[in-house]
């Protein structure tokens, strides 16, 4: 499932309420850096017809259009969020479009929080960090623990690490938040012990102001992938709901 449009919606989202979506990647393509095996928008290898990114002029323009419509029809927005056909923070403009953004959502929807789904493999750069700093949700994946797992789930370009992720992240100091894709497939099982326990730890370490812990909804690009039961999720992560995290479980 690919979005055709730059800025699309309102749609509805189980995670953020009723939410504006920004796609920063090719209207007709798929980009990212990951190649995830739940991926909404299928293989990347499926998705290399379109390759142009949108500028940060036509993110403004599309936007600013958008935004004073719904105004003019009444319609609150929940959030405005990045998400898209790929990883945002691989668009040069990123923090451009982000501070863009910021403005007109004051202008014209301020209640909407803007939030950013992104694979946090470039929370290590400097400019892509000071962008994700200022929006209200700074929403980073980690899936895995381990290079090895993360590289059954998420198809990482080469050079990932997830430790250097975790180290990323901690500049954050904990006012970020963490999402975690649960999911079981016939090579490995998110809720086995040497997943849960080391992703614990993590969460402990970044101390995020929010887990969601969530598990594939639509259609994926692998086959025989399962789901965790909302009640399975919130047993394994009991022990950090009980430590006082704030946890958003979503089946
Ligand atoms: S990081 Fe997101 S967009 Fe990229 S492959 Fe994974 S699920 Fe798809």
């Amino acid at each position: 499932m690919l979005r055709e449009e730059t800025v699309f919606g309102p749609i509805f989202s189980r995670r953020l309420g009723t939410s504006l979506g920004i796609n920063l990647l090719p209207e007709k393509g798929k980009f990212c850096n990951f190649d995830c095996i739940y991926c909404e928008c299928g293989w990347n290898r499926d998705g290399r017809g379109d390759t142009t990114l949108p500028s940060a002029e036509k993110v403004r323009h599309d936007l600013s259009n958008k935004l004073q419509d719904l105004y003019a029809d009444n319609v609150k927005v929940d959030s405005i969020t990045f998400s898209g056909d790929g990883e945002p923070t691989l668009n040069p403009d990123f923090p451009q479009i982000i501070d863009d953004t910021l403005r007109l959502r004051d202008q014209y929807a301020p209640t909407a929080k803007v939030s950013v789904l992104s694979n946090a493999t470039r929370v290590h750069l400097p400019e892509v960090f000071a962008a994700l700093v200022r929006v209200d949700n700074p929403i980073m994946k980690i899936d895995a623990p381990t290079n090895a797992l993360v590289a059954k789930i998420n198809n990482p370009a080469p050079g990932y690490d997830v430790a250097r992720v975790v180290e990323a992240l901690r500049q954050f100091q904990g006012n970020f938040i963490l999402q975690w894709c649960l999911l079981r497939s016939p090579d490995f099982d998110s809720t086995s012990n040497d997943v849960v326990l080391p992703m614990l730890d993590i969460i402990r370490l970044l101390h995020p102001r929010e887990v969601m812990a969530y598990t594939i909804d639509r259609p994926t690009p692998a086959q025989n992938l399962s789901k965790v039961s909302p009640d399975e999720m919130r047993r394994l992560l009991q022990p950090i709901i009980d430590e006082g995290f704030q946890v958003q479980i979503k089946g």
